[in-house]
């Protein structure tokens, strides 16, 4: 039987569209990656070396992208992201849709229809945390506090929810719109790659697969298909299918602002020395040099306890090179702190913080043997960095310890990010755009090709200064809803 809807990826974008669509007719969605059920995921750090997906190991779960200057993180398995992420379910400030051809008010209805299969709730604990209470103290007025796609009741606040949550608390995918997508029908082809795409005159497209690692290849049909490969893996695949798009393929890459910050050593007691997801955050406007108004996003999170003790010896050297200790009992003091997370060490007072912001999304693909990175040489120098540098400087000034505001500037390190947006924009036209506003590719003709789509956050036009999930499930929304209603004009033709 002939496949209605191919759908490649079963991350926040693929698997709404099967989810939706599978009432209607016969979906067919392709994943590269296993599925990851509790008790698989890596505990130790060989187990996180294992997991690390490659040539030689095909099947792992996470892998990372280095281009120019950036490095991206990357998850491969059935759920797409969902089952490494910290489940933060967070909009986007209006003004980060002011230049898309979609409006923050037009969005506002699939925001809400992907937040009632998402489920997220609020960290029932997070005021015994303590992060509320100082980010009042530095930020005040600014705080707003997140809600997970975690059952909050089965958490244990190991802090592992990167990489994987083995306790079964994380509500990823795979217990919600791959749930429905199955439940209505979709056949889901696990740890199956799709590796080419050709279009076959009006009669959709032939799609070479072939099983992860290696294996027989074999040719599916479909009259129509959507991308959902993440997006780096979109690019991927459109690059090599022969479907010519518009000039901005590849350009506009965000990477959401992403960068790691510590504040160590401060004279509150911040963190306790448990684990747990990150569930709070201030959000501060930056107005930058072209008038645009921006969102910066801090995000108080805790690292497992493992972590924790690598933190304690790279903070304790800093913050003992910042500051000399003389007397005997301080250096006494910094040498417990290096060995112990113990209560009352330095470790109990400092925090890890994760950045987002709008950024000012000037990555560019470069294609290599090893798949799409993304090069973007002075990214740590973009203006929302700069700023963040400020903005967490100052609060040390005001409270005391030792900052690191971005982990990339240490020697040795990079810019890292888990939310690469863009690459295939939604835009007005072929000129400015890959996609229109409901996924259908652009062609060079003025038109688009038909029955193909792309439903990821590849399509993401800007930065979004906030964690992507919920922007990318509320589009995927909202393109599964323009699939269904053309679908019935079809039919009734
Ligand atoms: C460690 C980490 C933590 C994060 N934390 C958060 C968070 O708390 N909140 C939040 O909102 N966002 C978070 N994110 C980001 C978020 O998870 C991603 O933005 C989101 O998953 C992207 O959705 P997507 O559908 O575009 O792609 P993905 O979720 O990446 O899914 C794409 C899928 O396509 C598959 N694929 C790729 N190529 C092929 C191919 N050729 N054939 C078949 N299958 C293919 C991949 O294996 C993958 O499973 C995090 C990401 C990571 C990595
Ligand atoms: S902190 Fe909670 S959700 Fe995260 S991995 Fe641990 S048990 Fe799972």
């Amino acid at each position: 039987m002939a496949i209605d809807v191919l759908v490649v990826g079963s991350g926040y974008g693929g698997s709404v569209v099967a989810a939706r669509l599978a009432p209607h007719a016969r979906v067919v969605l392709v994943e590269r990656g296993r599925w990851w059920r509790p008790g698989d995921f890596p505990e130790t750090v060989s187990d996180l070396c294992r997991a690390y997906r490659s040539a030689r190991n095909p099947r792992g779960l996470w892998s990372v992208q280095l281009g120019r200057g950036t490095g991206v993180g990357l998850a491969s398995a059935v759920g797409g992201s969902s089952p490494i992420n910290y489940g933060i379910t967070s909009r986007p400030d209006d003004h980060a849709f002011a230049t898309w051809p979609v409006s923050a008010a037009e969005l506002a209805p699939w925001f809400e229809r992907a937040r009632a299969v998402l489920r997220p709730e609020p960290d029932p604990l997070a005021d015994e945390l303590g992060d509320r209470r100082f980010l009042d103290l530095v930020e005040p007025g600014r705080r707003v506090d997140l809600e997970n796609t975690i059952d909050w009741r089965r958490c244990t606040r190991c802090g592992r929810c990167v990489p994987g949550c083995n306790v079964g608390a994380k509500r990823a995918l795979d217990e919600t719109y791959l749930e429905l997508a199955l439940r209505a029908g979709a056949e889901l082809r696990a740890e199956t790659e799709v590796r080419a795409l050709v279009r076959r005159g009006d009669d959709g497209y032939a799609v070479e697969v072939r099983p992860t690692g290696g294996g027989a290849p074999e040719w599916l049909h479909a009259r129509t298909v959507v991308l959902a490969a993440g997006t780096l893996g979109t690019l991927d695949l459109l690059r090599h299918a022969e479907v010519p798009v518009g000039p901005r393929f590849g350009q506009d890459i965000s990477l959401n602002g992403d960068a790691l910050a510590f504040l160590h050593d401060v004279p509150y007691p911040l963190s306790g020395h448990s684990g747990a997801p990150i569930s709070t955050s201030v959000r501060i406007p930056f107005v930058g040099d072209d008038g645009h108004t921006r969102t910066l996003m801090v995000m108080s999170g805790r690292v497992p306890r493992t972590a924790m003790r690598f933190a304690a010896a790279a903070l304790g050297v800093l913050g003992a090179l910042r500051r000399f200790p003389t007397a005997g009992d301080a250096w006494r003091r910094r040498l417990h702190d290096l060995r112990t997370v113990d209560e009352g060490g330095a470790l109990s007072r400092t925090f890890m913080y994760k950045l987002d912001g709008e950024d000012s999304a000037r990555g560019v693909a470069r294609f290599t043997a090893r798949g799409a990175v993304v090069d973007w040489p002075d990214y740590a120098d973009d203006p929302i960095l700069h700023f963040a540098d400020q903005r967490l400087r100052a609060w040390a000034e005001a409270v005391g310890g030792t900052v690191v505001p971005n982990v990339a500037r240490l020697p040795g390190m990079r810019s890292f990010s888990v939310h690469p947006l863009g690459g295939c924009r939604m835009g007005a036209t072929f000129e400015d755009g890959v996609v229109d506003d409901v996924g259908r590719v652009f062609a060079p003709s003025g038109g688009v090709h038909p029955g193909l789509r792309i439903a990821d956050g590849s399509i993401v036009p800007t930065s979004l200064g906030v964690p992507p999930s919920w922007t990318i499930a509320a589009l995927a929304e909202r393109i599964a809803d323009d699939l269904v209603r053309e679908r019935a004009k079809e039919e009734t033709r």
